[in-house]
């Protein structure tokens, strides 16, 4: 009986550790793209509800905090997220032929960038692993179609402390994949802003959040940022500590601000759409 027990203990600390997908409000569109990774089920789900105005993407699976801020923002403002879900975990675990595979899915956007990645995870070489990722990426890319919408706007979550706004200062980790750095002292490091555009950068600047912007000399890492940056798209992604749901909705609200002051006819096609 004890042993019962414990086995259900189990089974609920698991279920309840597992972060939650988005509640379904009444309205809300749901469609769904399936793509397979060898063993690994990936599910593309784009929520949608009402005007198109704004589309997130999330592409950690593991990071809910801001899928949970994107549903409060489309629920009274319309607007869609495209939420990646595949086992509520960060990374992409599959295998192929008897090995196991781990790769970061912020990582699938260039070759260059896959490979790295790959050699980072200490993954064995295989070609047709990269030639998938590859696939993969594209048919995120595709799914979301930043050139349509003429923006990326992504939403990430991070842990209390380690990474922050702070990592792209003097001397610090990402240093030199910054071109500027604007930090409010009075914001947690955690909570930040990333853009690709300096006109972006600026406006966020005024609303005195922290926030940096990309530099176009930083490493091809595969990143989604990278990327756009490369196709010219402006990129924003918004990105607050697991749990600060409420700042990550206002930073949002302000990032939207912003990108409507800078690329007023993006607000327009939105109402005409
Ligand atoms: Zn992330």
């Amino acid at each position: 009986m004890l042993k019962y027990c414990c086995t259900l203990l189990l089974i609920l600390a698991t279920l309840s550790a597992k972060p939650q997908h988005p509640p379904v409000f009444d309205g809300i569109k749901t469609d769904t793209v399936a793509l397979k990774l060898y063993d690994l089920d990936i599910k593309l789900v784009r929520y949608s509800y009402r005007m198109p105005n704004v589309n997130f993407l999330v592409i950690h699976d593991d990071e809910d905090t801001g899928v949970k801020a994107a549903f409060e923002y489309i629920q009274f403002s319309g607007g869609s997220i495209i939420d990646c879900q595949y086992g509520s975990v960060r990374n992409f675990r599959f295998s192929h032929r008897s090995s196991g595979f781990m790769t970061d899915p912020n990582s699938i956007y260039s070759y260059q960038g896959i490979v790295s990645a790959l050699v980072k995870y200490e993954n064995t070489d295989n070609d047709s692993v990269i030639d998938k990722l590859e696939d993969i990426g594209k048919k995120i890319l595709e799914y979301y179609d930043g050139a349509k919408h003429g923006y990326f706007f992504t939403l990430h979550n991070n842990a209390d402390g380690g990474f922050g706004i702070n990592s792209y200062q003097e001397g610090e980790d990402l240093e030199l994949t910054a071109d500027s750095v604007h930090v409010n002292p009075e914001m947690d490091a955690d909570d930040l802003v990333l853009v690709t555009d300096p006109a972006l950068f600026r406006h966020l600047k005024v609303q005195n959040v922290n926030v940096i912007l990309q530099s176009d000399r930083g490493p091809e890492d595969g990143s989604l940022s990278v990327y756009a940056m490369a196709h010219k798209i402006p990129y924003i992604n918004v990105e607050v500590q697991h749990g600060h749901q409420q700042v990550h909705l206002e930073l949002i609200e302000k990032a939207i601000k912003a990108l409507f002051e800078v690329y007023p006819h993006l607000k327009q096609k939105k109402a005409a759409e």
